[in-house]
């Protein structure tokens, strides 16, 4: 399984995360972006690599949960 992060130090709170990978990205109270579920499940893991892929300001990191 992977795990996702945001460095908030680099977003930019565009939202594209969180359309490309709903349920797992949402902006927070301060206009950025948060994780909602840090540990992704299978069948979201292509959404999380393509909004970190697509991220502008590469503010998303995704690891090997292991
Ligand atoms: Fe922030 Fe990147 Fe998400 Fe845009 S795509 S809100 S810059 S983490």
């Amino acid at each position: 399984m992977k795990k996702a992060s945001v460095n908030k130090d680099l977003c930019i709170g565009c939202g594209a995360c969180q359309e490309i990978a709903k349920g797992i990205f949402e902006i927070d109270d301060d206009g950025l972006a948060k994780v909602v579920c840090e540990t992704v499940e299978k069948d979201k893991e292509e959404d999380v690599i393509d909004a970190a892929e697509g991220c502008p300001t590469s503010a998303i990191v995704v690891k090997e949960d292991n």
